[in-house]
């Protein structure tokens, strides 16, 4: 492996990047702090001060204030002003987000930049939908009556965020609440409180040109403490998170129990059925950056390949191949070559490391990879070869989500044994066939098939546009957000009845007085 940056250098450049995005200071503490770490080396960059639990509080006061005083009758339009605004702040600022991004997260060049288009794609987004948010029109049983549904703000909505999308997550809910008429307190993830400051910051500037009140937004720091106190604030009309199953598991009842609203985005286990019909070349780039693209370290991850036996050796092979040619391309994100970057830190590295020891010990043969590249001027960096294990059964670490690349094989014999083999698993989040038999891409797609929130055909499970709605179902929470009408969940929905004539006849036939 190539020699890996200074930490100093590092840090040099996230502060760069940091001011340019309008943060010229950071609070930083003398000790207790948070640690803002690079993946990259392992090294700490700056110790911030996390966000006590009256920080958070007043947060959530301040924007609770915006959007009563303010911004919820801000017409809609007007608040895509804002929106718009951020979103060429976004364009200017690509690169350095994109920078903070692989410094927090460890992305290479091309999908940090690409993380950051996703922001800039869902601000257009938002803007023409701050012009769209329509309400329906029925026709009612009563003559002189108008029956209608229109669209209001929610409040304050609750963002809690994970490492690997750093960015993305965020935009997709912060520019659909903006332009819906709510305001945000966003709880990052602890492992990537750079990138949040530097949005914070661009979204603070892009207010301040358009004349916005800046209280719109607001950011806290920390790890679950500070989540926690926005799941349990009655305040938050809606708490967004997104994480692991885990999570979830705490979040979901804890805001059900306050009868608040949840959207739920957790982990996936997705898969790819590869049928002999496939265009083999296509289903191994679709596998290859699926299973080991940002080091295994998407929600939507390729995990588990479900192949045809007729062809499993031979495409087992090939994927194994491909993983050769990575080895030689696993390193810094920031060199142009590197293809797959570090891991997120040693816990991610130790669960990959135990998953592989388990599927071994279920009868699991590791075809290629698990091993860690040690870079000696840099000990706390993982670094890891991605790992292709051939496995007899679905056992049960295959069916749980290890967040680091390992993409466990399967065979099947016909199309109904490979779709039984796709959907079980506890997650649902996104699944994939290829395939050029048309009643078996169908089939995937149809009610029977494929249960996930995602369903694609000859293209991988990873790697989705904006336009459509993301999300999964089962263990994955069942959320929605970026596109299509994913905006309703950020607004309330009122049902009128206006009668304009000069009688009072009630529903369904009933008669008093
Ligand atoms: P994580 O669950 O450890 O943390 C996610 C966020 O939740 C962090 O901000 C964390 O501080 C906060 N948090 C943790 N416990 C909490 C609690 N009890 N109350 C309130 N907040 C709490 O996840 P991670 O390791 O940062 O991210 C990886 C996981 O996220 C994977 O499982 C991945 O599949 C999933 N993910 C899902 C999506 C999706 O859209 N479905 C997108 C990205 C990541």
């Amino acid at each position: 492996m190539a020699a890996l940056p200074a930490t100093d250098h590092l840090r040099e450049r996230a502060r760069a990047a940091l001011a340019r995005c309008g943060v010229e200071h950071l609070d930083e503490s003398a000790g207790g702090g948070h640690d803002a770490r690079t993946p990259i080396t392992g090294g700490t960059l700056f110790q911030l001060a996390p966000s006590s639990a009256a920080d958070v509080d007043s947060a959530v006061s301040t924007a609770r204030s915006a959007f009563s005083d303010v911004w919820r009758d801000t017409p809609a339009p007007e608040r895509g002003r804002l929106v718009r605004r951020l979103g060429e702040l976004l364009r200017e600022h690509k690169s350095d987000l994109a920078d903070l991004v692989s410094i927090e997260a460890g992305k290479i060049g091309s999908e940090a930049a690409g993380e950051v288009q996703e922001m800039i794609d869902i601000c257009d987004f938002a803007v023409g939908l701050s012009r769209q948010l329509y309400g329906r029109t029925m026709a009612s049983e009563r003559p002189g009556h108008r029956l209608m549904e229109t669209w209001h703000p929610l409040g304050v909505v609750g963002v809690v965020t994970a490492f690997n999308f750093p960015v993305a997550v965020w935009s997709w809910n912060t520019a659909v609440a903006l332009v819906c008429g709510d305001t945000v307190v966003w709880k990052p993830s602890e492992l990537a409180p750079l990138t949040a400051l530097a949005c914070h910051g661009l979204l603070m500037r892009a207010a301040a040109d358009v004349g916005a009140p800046q209280e719109v937004h607001r950011v806290v720091l920390g790890g679950r403490e500070a989540g926690e106190r926005l799941v349990d604030d009655e305040r938050v009309a809606l708490l967004s998170a997104t994480g692991s199953v885990r999570m979830g598991r705490e979040v979901g009842p804890r805001v059900a129990a306050r009868l608040g609203r949840c959207l739920l985005e957790l982990g996936g286990n997705n898969a790819a059925i590869v049928a002999p019909s496939a265009d083999m070349d296509l289903a191994l780039q679709g596998v290859a950056f699926g299973a080991a693209g940002t080091a295994g370290q998407r929600c939507t991850t390729q995990r588990r390949l479900i192949v045809h036996e007729d062809v499993a050796d031979e495409f087992t092979e090939r994927v194994v191949e491909a993983y050769g040619k990575l080895g030689e391309r696993i390193g810094d994100p920031f060199a142009e070559e590197t293809l797959v970057g570090p891991l997120i830190g040693e816990k991610a590295h130790r669960s990959m490391d135990e998953a592989l020891r388990t599927a071994a010990d279920s009868g699991g043969r590791l075809l290629t990879g698990g091993t860690r590249r040690l870079a000696s001027e840099a000990p706390d960096a993982y670094y890891v070869d991605p790992a292709v294990v051939r496995m007899p059964r679905q056992e049960d670490v295959v069916r749980r989500e290890t967040f680091a690349p390992i993409l466990y094989v399967l065979t099947y014999r016909t199309f109904e044994e490979a779709l039984e083999l796709h959907n079980g698993v506890p997650q649902g989040l996104s699944g994939s066939v290829f395939t050029r038999d048309q009643r078996e891409a169908e089939r995937f797609l149809s009610s029977a098939g494929c249960d996930c929130g995602i369903a694609n055909v000859n293209i991988g499970t990873s790697g989705a546009e904006i336009g459509g709605a993301f999300g999964g179902e089962k263990a994955t929470g069942g959320g929605r957000e970026s596109g299509s009408d994913s905006w309703r969940a950020y607004m309330r929905r009122a049902t009128n009845t206006v009668n304009y004539s000069a009688e009072l006849p009630l529903a369904q036939g009933v008669s008093f007085l």
